[in-house]
């Protein structure tokens, strides 16, 4: 089937990647196909996961699926910062780490394994494929080492009192530094301080790509320039490189490490082996709440874990994994992504309708001629798709194929078997492998749960009519009602459903 999908991808449709790099739509051309090299800067496990940080891995998790789902054979790689992130993102402040271990009475590595434990949950309950390779900076200190002896004998990085810095300015004469965002290096240096007297660093965009420990430090390890340990840069050059090598397709991340993350990691590749390290560069909206940008500070920042249950005073109620990915699919991964307790709400109603489009699929009755072309549908999903993973267009294609099971279910129109075995791929192939929606267990728990517990309600229900207490049967209904159940009394007796 992959040999299929990766012919129909050559012949009929091309994908087209937005690459920052160039600020515009580009076919996209694996440097050695079937082949895909995909790095994706992971988190900092220092911390609870935000929801800024998962929408970045939903939307790549979309990216792989999507890309698998063609045919090629990608390798994906999505780090673990377990080691040397500042507070600040050009070397000043406090170790994340060593903060928080002092705060939790923890040691670093207790941290480190707490979060990272912590982060993969997360990432399982919205139903990301795992990364084929999750490398730590810890496991790659002597990776990261080779690659700043390499930087310093080119003449691009400098040792000052046992801390090695990146020279921006020499690597300026070569190389245009600002390339990622589009900028000459003199706005760049209007953007940041002056240097002090007691700076070590010679020029302002100078950064530390080994960092010399205090004898108070927790984690510090042996190097040519003494003990310290490396700056947050060259972690994702150096684990790049191993896994992916000199040149790979695909680098992603949120849009906030454009400007100096993703420019150093840029300006290290090259200071190294004087080739462009990334052929695509992709980046990740940002997450705002009710219009405003999500901060700890303003209040506004729910964790993962919050949304789910509702435990969080800006929302009205929880919503369940699923939900919350089909919210997010909602949006283009390059728009802003603006969390309420109403579009939530809305895109729970929109996830149960495709999900019970696929519960009245399995009894749809064939006719002998069709009334629609499926075939288009899956076309325009294609298409949608190959727009620069266009998931929201995509979604309403989907939708397309609810309202025609549902009026095929009505008997408002016909559709063939064939038909009908085209939508179900259409399912198969679209919502579940590619959107990841719908996990089993997730979906199939809460469902039985709930199952069970309707079971139990319409049970005393009925023995509430059999004493004709009809007020506590009817209050049980509309109670119900009002949770988004409906019940539907027949001689039978009652069946519900999701509203
Ligand atoms: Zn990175």
């Amino acid at each position: 089937m992959s040999v299929f999908f990766l012919e129909y991808f050559y012949t009929m449709q091309p994908l087209y990647i937005y690459n920052t790099l160039t600020r515009s739509k580009e076919v996209f051309e694996p440097i050695n196909p079937p082949y895909v090299g995909l790095y994706v800067c992971g988190p900092t496990v220092y911390s609870d996961v935000h929801l800024g940080n998962c929408r970045t891995f939903i939307s790549f998790d979309l990216i792989y699926r999507y890309l698998r789902h063609l045919g090629y054979k990608v390798r994906y790689v999505r780090n673990i910062t377990d080691a040397g992130h500042l507070e600040g993102d050009r070397d000043e402040g406090d170790d994340k780490f060593a903060k928080k271990a002092r705060l939790e009475q923890l040691e670093p590595m207790e941290i480190v394994q707490k979060y990272t434990v912590g982060f993969r949950n997360i990432m399982a309950r919205f139903n990301t494929v795992p990364p084929s390779i999750e490398p730590t900076a810890t496991g790659h200190i002597s990776e990261q080492i080779e690659m700043i002896k390499e930087i310093m004998a080119n003449g691009f990085a400098y040792e000052k009192e046992g801390t090695v810095y990146f020279d921006v300015e020499k690597y300026s004469k070569d190389y245009n530094y600002g390339q990622l965002t589009n900028r000459k290096l003199e706005e760049l240096l209007e953007g940041t301080r002056e240097l002090h007297g007691q700076d070590e660093k010679k020029g302002r965009l100078d950064f530390a790509l080994w960092i010399k420990a205090k004898p108070e430090t927790l984690m510090q390890w042996p190097s040519p320039w003494g003990k310290g340990f490396p700056g947050w840069h060259i972690e994702c050059s150096a684990m790049s490189r191993k896994y992916l090598g000199d040149t790979f397709d695909i680098h992603g991340g949120g849009m906030d490490l454009q400007a100096t993350h993703h420019t150093n990691e840029i300006a290290q590749s090259k200071g190294c082996y004087h080739a462009e390290p990334v052929k695509y560069w992709m980046h990740t909206n940002m997450l705002t709440v009710n219009g405003a940008r999500m901060s700890k500070s303003a209040g506004n920042g729910f964790l993962p874990q919050e949304l789910f249950t509702g435990n969080h005073p800006l929302l009205e109620k929880g919503y369940s994994p699923m939900a919350v990915r089909f919210f997010m699919m909602q949006t283009h991964y390059r728009s802003t992504l603006d969390f309420s307790n109403e579009a939530l709400q809305a895109s729970e109603k929109g996830f149960e309708r495709l999900m019970q489009g696929w519960r009245t699929l399995q009894t749809l009755e064939p006719a002998s001629t069709s009334d629609e072309n499926i075939a288009a549908i899956q076309e325009a999903c294609y298409a949608a798709m190959n727009d620069d993973f266009n998931s929201p267009i995509l979604v309403a294609q989907l939708f397309d194929a609810v309202r025609i099971i549902n009026s095929a279910n009505d008997k408002k129109l016909k559709v063939t078997a064939a038909d009908i075995q085209l939508l179900k791929d259409l399912y198969q192939h679209f919502v579940f492998d590619v959107l990841g929606l719908a996990t089993e267990e997730e979906s199939g728990k809460t469902s039985e749960a709930l199952a069970e517990v309707m079971n139990m309600i319409l049970e005393m229900r009925h023995k509430a009519k059999l004493e004709k207490n009809f007020a506590l049967s009817d209050q049980i209904r509309d109670q119900l009602l009002a949770a988004g159940i409906q019940v539907k009394d027949s001689k039978e007796g009652s069946t519900w459903k999701l509203n």
